[in-house]
């Protein structure tokens, strides 16, 4: 009998913000000088927290992620790439055309690895709905005659973007938070605010320092209570991709969220989990990403082209289960 078990949106909700816990001794605390301000809110399909000894911190940041969202989620049938995915050939913003640009650079390094127009096989094994269901090799065949960057090609005389292939889907769920933390930064930083931290449900940057410290940050176990891993950042970016948040089991298999586009199925490369640190979100949430499809080794490899990246790999065989 196939049992499929998953987390409730609501669940995942939780271990998101449970997956990264702020040491925050001084929130509030009525000491004058070390004041921060905490405000949070659930955006771009996660729990997104902002903390600041500026006021001002959370509104400007949660203005320019939600902008960001309403251009590129999936989720919201207005936004661009919702448009693209509908009608497979849209003229984009340069912004846009910038995301998915980036992407296929990451798609090109990793050789093909990343991918962010996987949306079929999402579609197919049930984590776009929260159906999930354990598809036949017939019907992963076919979704994956619909996945793949080298189908899309881009006009970039008139920022016009086409589907090669009728039904293709762009899901840009592995970068998409990571750039949206680094336009609220930018903002941040516009708006003269020096000190903030933005944990957009695992996807953290550290900006400037807090009261002359860095910002501590505390990596989750992913198998069990407890933390793996304590960092203290400034001026740095932090993600985790890992088979934890998002997954089922079928046939006392776990399959997660992130797929092997080369073959239909949720990947299989013996990582649990997988944190970047980089200097900017883009960077450290694309690269976790592409370092869980590809394994320990050639992980590691790739992320030796980018500098100033660190990374942190769990594997299943030393976690314990
Ligand atoms: P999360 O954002 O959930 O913390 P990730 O950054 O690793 O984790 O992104 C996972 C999401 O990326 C999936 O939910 C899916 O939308 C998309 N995705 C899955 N497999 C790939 C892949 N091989 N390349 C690019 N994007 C992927
Ligand atoms: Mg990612």
């Amino acid at each position: 009998m196939t049992i499929f078990r998953s987390q409730s949106s609501e669940v995942r909700i939780q271990l998101v913000l449970f997956s990264v816990l702020c040491f925050l001794s001084s929130v509030f605390c009525g000491c004058q000088k070390e004041q921060l301000y905490k405000d949070s809110r659930i955006m771009m399909g996660t729990f997104v927290e902002v903390i600041s000894p500026d006021k001002r911190g959370a509104a400007i940041a949660f203005a320019e992620m939600e902008r960001i969202d309403n251009l590129l989620s999936k989720y919201n049938p207005e936004s661009e790439m919702s448009r693209l995915n509908k009608v497979g050939e849209l003229k984009v913003s340069a912004e846009t055309l910038y995301i998915l640009r980036r992407a296929k650079e990451f798609w090109l390094l990793s050789d093909g690895a990343f991918d962010v127009s996987v949306g079929p096989l999402a579609d197919l094994w049930g984590f776009t709905d929260k159906q999930y269901r354990s598809p036949d090799t017939e019907e992963i065949k076919k979704a994956l005659a619909r996945v793949g960057m080298d189908k899309i090609v881009f006009n970039d005389k008139d920022s016009v973007v086409k589907f090669s292939v009728q039904g293709m889907r762009i899901d840009l769920g592995a970068i998409a938070k990571g750039y949206a933390v680094d336009c609220a930064v930018k903002k941040l930083k516009a708006a003269g605010i020096r000190s903030c931290l933005i944990n957009a449900g695992g996807q953290i940057y550290a900006l400037g320092d807090r009261f002359g410290r860095g910002w501590k940050i505390a990596i989750r176990n992913p198998r069990s209570q407890g933390f793996t891993d304590y960092l203290t950042l400034k001026d740095k970016a932090v993600a985790t991709s890992g088979d934890y948040e998002q997954y089922f089991f079928h046939r006392h298999k776990r399959y997660a969220h992130i797929f092997n586009p080369k073959t239909g199925y949720p990947a299989d490369s013996g990582l649990v989990s997988v944190t970047v640190i980089a200097p900017d979100g883009l960077t450290s949430d694309a690269l976790a990403t592409s370092i869980f499809v590809l394994g320990k080794d050639k992980g590691e490899k790739l992320a030796k082209k980018f500098s100033g990246t660190k990374v942190k790999i769990i594997e299943e065989k030393s976690s314990g289960y």
